[in-house]
């Protein structure tokens, strides 16, 4: 069985993005930029299922820029076995969903595993889009992937705890935080990674419209937070909540 695992180039999650100037998005001029973290779960898990003989071959496709090769080449090092680029700048949930089918036309994989969300837009919606537009079956927010036979069993992270979901192959995975910790990949697999296969495609090799439907009105700064004050004992507290009209 083949696996294949979306993984988006974003900002790293420890630097602080900043706004542009004329508040049309966030500036990525000389920014750190690094694998999503939950697609690094999602690479993560599809080795483990590898490695334990589920699965044959891993595949890992990117829609970005040229430079999200680095990403692919950071997910070939950690031990996926091929990359896809499909090179194309800013492309919605909607947009990389359809590309994303179209590689599973192709590639016919039993499992795709992506993150549950990108951290830089926090959209949430590729996956869900992409078992829709497939009318595949999905299991969101996995805790616990376990394949057996031609179905795979998903633990979800629900708000009332967690819940288990079966889902017949091929079928839509997304990963929540607590799935596995990524591997670190070693010095010598950073080099193997660089003759790994990274095929380099277009939208338009695909067929698939990318024309954004959303426009971004503007982007602007979390307010502030204010500097906070200290109290001396809960009498005190109080007397200051009721103040600011917060406690009866
Ligand atoms: P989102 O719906 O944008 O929050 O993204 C959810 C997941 O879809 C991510 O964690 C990735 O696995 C995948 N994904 C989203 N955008 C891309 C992209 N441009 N290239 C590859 N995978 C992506």
């Amino acid at each position: 069985m083949k696996i294949i695992v979306p993984v988006k180039r974003v900002i790293d999650y420890n630097v602080k993005p900043r706004v542009k100037a004329d508040g049309t998005g966030v500036d990525l001029a000389n920014v750190k930029m690094s694998m999503n973290p939950f697609d690094e779960i999602a690479v993560e898990e599809a080795l483990r299922l590898k490695e334990k003989g589920a699965a044959t071959e891993v595949v890992v496709v990117s829609i970005g820029p040229a430079k999200a090769q680095e990403t692919l080449r950071t997910a070939l090092a950690m031990g996926a076995d091929r990359a896809i680029l499909i090179e194309a700048e800013d492309v919605e949930p909607l947009g990389v969903a359809k590309l994303l089918a179209k590689v599973q036309e192709e590639e016919l994989a039993g499992l795709i595993i992506l993150g549950k969300q990108a951290i830089d837009n926090d959209c949430n919606q590729t996956g869900q889009m992409l078992a829709a537009l497939l009318g595949r079956p999905q299991g969101t927010f996995a805790s616990k992937v376990e394949v057996e036979g031609d179905s795979v069993s998903v633990t979800r992270e629900v708000d009332g705890g967690l819940e288990t979901v079966k889902l017949t192959l091929p079928a839509i995975v997304t990963t929540d935080l607590r799935l596995n910790e990524p591997r670190y990949a070693s010095l010598p697999n950073i080099m193997k990674a660089k003759s790994k296969p990274l095929a380099q495609k277009t939208p338009a090799d695909y067929g698939v419209d990318i024309s954004p439907r959303l426009e971004t009105l503007k982007v602007v700064e979390p307010p502030v937070r204010q500097a906070g004050i200290r109290v001396a004992d809960v009498d005190e507290l109080v007397a200051k909540l009721k103040a600011m009209g917060v406690a009866a």
